[in-house]
């Protein structure tokens, strides 16, 4: 039996509005409700033979099962959008709502539909984490043959891999494996057999290992004069999805890069001064930032952030945040609206970090509310439904260049940072 699905407990804190941060958990969820990794190539491949806006190819396997990457191309716009689901494995709700909206794509004949695909060239991985998002081995979470996901993929780190075991592999499971976007890295060609010695390891005080980069060796012209002289925690692109993600993505050459993950349950702060108990959130978002905003951000410092994206790329990743909250608010109404922001710090081995300097892409990360292992289906489905909706907003405001119109500022002056989240009382380990 799983950590899950313990009915009947009473919900938590009665300062939430019902059905607002915890739902009842008697719809625990299920994982069989899940696309595992046969059903959505075979989702994928049926949208492939119904339609001829869809390419469906193959991009590289996984670390542990071998099971196919999948990328979707749809459209033949001269904006170039590229997305990714599931980096982390246990974070369903993209993967579930992308192949909603690709159908919607593949088949959709309204004038919505017929702009996305005129303005936009998509290039979409719906699943970037197959061995995260089937998991049937021992890792102590759950029994043998049972399916749940999780984070990491089931690579393991072993001698000779890397100089060093980077802080990015979990190695006290059972089948370890890696965090997936921890493991890209600025230089999309690092091969860290050969370039390994570019960088220098540092270690931290518990014993873990990071790998550096210095700011100076980067083929990248940073936008200030004084620069911060070390890039942190690198990542070395040991894994094959990291590597065909990369590949995918400057194939793409995207002007947009998006990525979804889950979060935690945190309390929209702005709903306190609204009556009533106060809302949890439903999604966040995060831009990264870099030094044209960092006198106006509360998230980074002066000269810091990605010093390596345009100043027209900060702003158009900070339209982005500010167009889902608008597409959440426009679109759904009550529960759906709460949209929040995440605050940013660079985190160089992720994909939203590392791979957008290189095309001049804006960039967003989406996080809805509640790992996969946490909520019930009905949580699970306003997750998609919220996801479903942003997703398709943004690639209409996009195609129809409104998403430049919007007043950047208002990602800082309307949205707030979560300081407090929901602790789940339906919790046993
Ligand atoms: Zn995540």
């Amino acid at each position: 039996m799983s950590a899950l699905g313990l009915a009947g407990v009473a919900s938590g804190d009665d300062r939430y509005r019902p059905g607002g941060p915890w739902a009842p958990n008697e719809n625990a969820i299920n994982y069989e409700s899940l696309l595992d990794n046969d059903e959505l190539a075979d989702r994928l491949e049926g949208i492939d033979q119904r339609s001829d806006r869809v390419e469906l190819e193959e991009i590289g396997r996984s670390a542990g099962r071998n099971d196919p990457i999948w990328e979707v191309t749809l459209g033949d716009g001269d904006e170039s959008v590229h997305l990714i689901n599931a980096i982390h494995g246990d974070e369903p709700a993209g993967v579930q709502a992308i192949v909603k909206v690709i159908e919607r794509l593949a088949q959709g004949t309204s004038p919505e539909v017929e702009g996305i695909l005129d303005n936009l060239t998509l290039t979409i991985v719906p699943s970037a984490n197959p061995d995260g998002n089937e998991f049937r081995g021992d890792d102590g979470l759950a029994e043998e043959g049972e399916r749940i996901q999780r984070r990491i993929n089931t690579a393991e780190w072993e001698e000779g891999d890397s100089v060093r075991q980077p802080n990015y592999v979990y190695d006290y499971l059972e089948v370890g494996g890696y965090d997936l976007n921890r493991d890209f890295s600025i230089l999309t060609d690092f091969d860290p057999e050969e370039d390994e010695s570019e960088g220098t390891w540092e270690q931290d005080e518990y014993g873990n290992w990071s790998y550096n980069l210095s700011t100076d060796d980067l083929p990248l012209e940073p936008t200030i004069d004084d620069p911060p002289e070390t890039i942190w925690n690198h990542g070395l692109r040991l894994n094959p999805e990291t590597r065909a993600i990369t590949d995918s993505y400057l194939a793409a050459d995207p002007d947009w890069a998006l990525t979804h993950h889950h979060q935690n349950a945190p309390v929209d702060p702005d709903s306190a001064d609204e009556p009533g108990p106060d809302w949890q959130t439903m999604m966040s978002v995060m831009a990264p930032q870099g030094p044209a905003y960092a006198d106006v951000s509360d998230d980074i410092e002066e000269g810091g952030g990605n010093v390596f994206l345009s100043e027209d790329a900060q702003r158009r990743s900070l339209q982005l945040g500010v167009l889902a909250k608008d597409a959440a608010q426009a679109r759904g109404g009550g529960r759906l609206d709460k949209i929040n922001r995440y605050g940013y710090g660079p985190l160089w081995g992720s994909y939203e970090e590392a791979l957008p300097p290189r095309t001049d892409a804006a960039a967003l990360l989406y996080e809805v509310s509640h790992q996969s292992s946490d909520r019930g289906q009905m949580a699970m489905g306003t997750a998609i439904n919220v996801t479903v909706k942003v997703y398709m907003e943004t690639f209409r405001r996009i195609a129809d260049g409104s998403v430049g119109k919007i007043d950047e500022m208002r990602y800082f002056d309307e949205m707030s940072v979560p300081s407090e989240s929901v602790r789940n009382p339906h919790y046993r380990r």
